[in-house]
């Protein structure tokens, strides 16, 4: 498993942040695998990285300090060790993003040819029970736009 798949979204994403915003300092390569570094912010952490046991690398901050968390100081890390890797996740999640909203897209146009085909009947069934389970500012905002009070 690699630091990325082990980490949570959000750690990568921050750890991104602190990649491109220059917060790692006196990154030092031990051999192939394993580096240290210090993570330059409100407090300064030292992390330790070892890209092949993801889960032995340590950082002094609390949300990891002692746990087998990976958090976004040990992303960073990584990040600065492997500068290809922060391009490859960047351009994973655009390709994440355009995916989904095409998909987002495609279904959108789906329900609106099926929304087409209803009958008069079938419309009014349909919002009818839609009405019956949306929060109550739509429901009110339905009857402000249709003048129904
Ligand atoms: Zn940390």
């Amino acid at each position: 498993m690699s630091v990325i798949s082990l980490a949570s979204g959000s750690s990568c994403w921050r750890g991104l942040e602190y990649y491109k915003n220059n917060k790692i300092s006196n990154l030092k390569k031990i051999n192939k695998y394993e580096f240290t570094s210090t993570v330059v912010g409100t407090n300064n952490y030292d992390v330790y990285l070892d890209v092949s046991h993801p889960r032995r690398s340590t950082c002094t901050c609390p949300l990891a300090n002692g746990k087998r968390i990976l958090c976004k100081h040990i992303v960073a890390t990584y990040f600065k060790a492997f500068p290809e890797e922060a391009v490859n996740f960047e351009k994973e999640q655009e390709r994440l993003q355009e995916e989904y909203e095409d998909y987002q897209e495609k279904l959108y146009n789906k329900t609106q040819n099926y929304i087409k085909k209803l009958s008069k009947k079938e419309l009014i069934d349909e919002l009818s029970y839609i009405l019956d389970y949306v929060p109550d500012w739509v429901y009110n905002d339905f009857i402000r736009r249709n003048d129904i009070e």
